[in-house]
């Protein structure tokens, strides 16, 4: 029996924190840039803000140019980076020198060659597990560098990806929006909105009624004018009323004693 080689073990094998895999990734290599062509990747509300800022693009712009909409398994919209129309499929952000988004690439691209492993006994446990990718053509998973996890996970800038899905995880990962898939289309668009087209929720929210409706602070309206993680921030907790009920934006009083004087309450 030949020797296997620790990746070959690694594939196989879910990764905490502290554990170990070998790879290395550099313009040497022959498959270099080979893993940016023909690739699907899911776009978060995150990635969307730091691409269209690296590119100065407003998100509708961003939106049109590089992304393609579909709607998921829970009828809410997901959006996927668009590859070019040509034989490669190649990512419009690819040169023979690599990445030209490399400091503001996508989780998915940061991550790689780990995927997540989720499963309800890790996400109990509170910590994230990953497995390696069995990629034929990568030649950097043949590397004799080895990595930590943890290593890896800093180097790559991914903690702040992280906290940022943490958020959007509270609206995509909610029973009740699981449960009921959602049909309805102008959900839907709002919830698209509110995560990816996040130019476009500014303006609903200052240009609007909805200043007159919730009470907002002055500071938190002058942040979200310029501040597009915190104006998504706010955003989720826009979703977060509107879509699961939860009370966590306040009507204004007068707005609230005129439904309820509406409803026959008072
Ligand atoms: S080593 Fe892997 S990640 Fe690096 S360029 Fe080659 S295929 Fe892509
Ligand atoms: S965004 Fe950059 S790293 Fe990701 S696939 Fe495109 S070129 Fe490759």
């Amino acid at each position: 029996m030949g020797m296997v080689a620790p990746n070959e073990k690694k594939r196989f094998t879910v990764l905490g924190p502290e554990d170990v895999f070998q790879f290395e990734c550099h313009p040497g290599l022959g498959c270099f840039t080979r893993c940016c062509r023909d690739i699907t990747i899911f776009l978060t509300p995150y990635d969307i803000i730091r691409m269209k800022n690296a590119l100065h693009l407003s998100s509708g712009d961003f939106l049109a140019a590089y992304a393609v909409t579909m709607i998921g398994d829970t009828g809410l919209p997901v959006v996927i980076l668009k590859m070019l129309e040509n034989d490669e499929k190649a990512c419009p952000f690819v040169t023979n020198r690599g990445c030209r988004l490399y400091p503001d690439r996508p989780w998915a691209c940061r991550i790689y060659p780990l995927q997540p492993e989720s499963t309800k006994i890790t996400e109990k446990a509170g910590t994230a597990y990953y497995s390696v990718m069995d990629v034929d053509f990568c030649r950097g998973l043949v590397s004799d560098k080895i990595q930590s996890l943890s290593d890896w996970i800093g180097q790559q800038g991914i903690p702040v990806y992280h906290e940022m899905e943490a958020l959007f995880k509270k609206i995509t990962t909610n029973d009740r929006l699981i449960q009921e898939k959602i049909t309805n289309k102008k959900i839907q668009e709002m919830y698209y909105m509110a995560c990816y087209d996040l130019d476009r929720f500014r303006r609903f929210v200052l240009e609007s009624t909805f200043l007159d409706r919730f009470e907002v602070s002055p500071e938190a309206i002058e942040q979200m004018k310029t501040d597009d993680v915190a104006l998504y921030r706010f955003a989720i907790q826009w979703l977060e009323y509107g879509l699961l009920g939860q009370h966590v934006l306040r009507v204004k009083p007068d707005v609230m004693a005129a439904q309820k004087q509406e409803m026959g309450i008072e």
